[in-house]
């Protein structure tokens, strides 16, 4: 039996015991007992001894997960999800913390909108920070009220869906939010560059007959930006990294000390454009059939063209999702953030190129990591990290299992497997290939700023 919880509920106090905890704030990998007492970390030996004390032998605990790049689609597009149904979604999926993107109906362009989407998301099942549009209406020519906007807590500003096509506007704003100490969350794409296309140009590309995205619309705003970044001093953010010479670029551009920092998501990791050619293997899997030769396998007739795998940037040839990959793995890349991206079914339902771009993530955000940590490609601190505590670090918030802090931790089940099913997710939309597909780890518990905000289980000890 699973439920949610709030924000608004009272503190939790509980014990669990023989819990494997993974702490990558410091470095911590050990089994132990970890015990809250009206939502604060305390020390187990000191916990009452009436707490609730719950078996959590074979589960791990991290760190609450931060997602910096979600679509929560209110105002305007609340069929797709409501900021209550978001952040259900986020919880089911460990999150914590989630950042709004600010490309809704009308855009997060000024206070007030920012102000209704805050009060939205009070006491709902996962903490909601706002991401404002960097400029007005998002046309990409007048910078918004950034002054007051960060009074109001803003977790950075962009106008993700596009690129700040103009340099002379982002070499504004990086001035202008340098001495605030936020970011400029680039959607790094060259609109001349990427014009027309619906996957990344290659082979398959080619295979499927379908217009190709060039790695270069990612890469020339990246070279773009850095540079504007090394001028003004100022902070840039690339989100949704899809490209291997993107990271090679932000590699360099962190070893001169320039101020630039990054994400990828999970469906870049995991999944590659032979998902658009009917390939269901993850990167990491030995390609076979049409994913290891496009035009010498046939096309599964029921799964190429499949309008789920359409997503912007596009999904990426394998060698440059394995590159991504390590790129965690070594920390070039700060952050794993989920860009969910919620829509309706009418607007997947059609041709491929007709589809509206985006899947959703959050509730297979860690799933589709622990996948990774399986094979051997990454360890498990480093996901955790890479989910929770660096992201939680870019906006200001700490994440740390030590005693003394304020409960904020995921429970999960890192081998129990679970097939993704519509009627299983929290959100409000269904859009993602990996419907049917069986992952491994299973959230038991979410507890966010003291509060249980979901449970699945967990049986107390006697
Ligand atoms: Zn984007």
């Amino acid at each position: 039996m699973s439920s949610f919880g709030s924000l608004g509920d009272p503190a939790a106090t509980f014990v669990l015991t023989g819990v494997r905890v993974i702490d990558p704030w410091n470095d911590e990998d050990a089994v132990r007992d970890i015990a809250v007492v009206e939502g604060q970390l305390v020390d187990p030996a000191k916990a009452p001894s009436d707490a609730p004390r719950l078996d959590a032998r074979g589960l791990v605990v991290g760190p609450g997960l931060c997602d910096l790049h979600v679509h929560l689609r209110e105002p305007g597009m609340e069929r797709a999800e409501t900021v209550e149904s978001g952040a259900r979604a986020a919880a089911h999926g460990g999150f914590t913390t989630v950042c709004a993107m600010p490309n809704t109906d009308p855009p997060l362009d000024e206070p007030a909108r920012v102000a209704m989407v805050l009060e939205r998301a009070r006491n709902r099942a996962c903490r909601v920070r706002v991401i404002a549009a960097a400029t007005r209406a998002r046309e990409g020519e007048r910078i918004t009220e950034i002054g007051e906007l960060a009074r109001m807590g803003i977790a950075g500003v962009s106008d993700d869906g596009s690129v700040v096509a103009s340099a002379r506007v982002a070499r504004g704003l990086l001035a202008y939010l340098a001495p605030l100490g936020l970011p400029l969350i680039e959607h790094a794409e060259d609109p001349a560059l990427s014009a027309g296309s619906v996957m990344r140009a290659g082979p398959t590309a080619t295979r499927l007959g379908l217009a190709g995205w060039p790695a270069s619309a990612e890469l020339s705003i990246v070279d773009r930006d850095i540079a504007l970044a090394e001028e003004t001093g100022g902070w840039v953010h690339f989100t949704h990294l899809s490209t291997a010479g993107g990271l090679d670029a932000i590699r360099r551009a962190k070893e001169r000390g320039i101020r630039v920092t990054c994400d990828v998501t999970p469906h870049h990791l995991a999944l590659t454009d032979a998902w658009v050619a009917g390939w269901r293997g993850f990167a990491w899997e030995e390609p076979t059939g049409v994913a290891a030769d496009p035009f010498g396998a046939p096309l599964d007739a029921t799964l190429a063209y499949d309008p789920a795998c359409r997503v912007n940037p596009p999904l990426a040839p394998r060698a440059e999702a394995l590159a991504l990959l390590a790129g965690v793995a070594d920390g070039t890349i700060d952050s794993i953030a989920t860009d969910h991206a919620p829509h309706p079914l009418e607007r997947k339902r059609v041709e491929f190129g007709a589809a509206a771009p985006g899947m959703i993530g959050l509730e297979t955000a860690l799933s589709l990591g622990l996948a990774a940590v399986e094979v051997g490609g990454l360890e498990l601190v480093r996901l955790l990290g890479a989910l929770s505590t660096r992201p939680a670090e870019l906006i200001g918030e700490v994440r740390t299992l030590q005693p003394g802090s304020l409960a904020d931790l995921v429970v999960f089940d890192p081998v129990a497997r679970w097939r993704v099913e519509a009627s299983g997710l929290a959100s409000a939309s269904s859009n993602t290939p990996l419907l049917g597909v069986e992952l491994p780890g299973v959230v038991r518990m979410t507890v966010a700023g003291g509060r249980i905000t979901y449970r699945d289980g967990l049986a107390a000890v006697d």
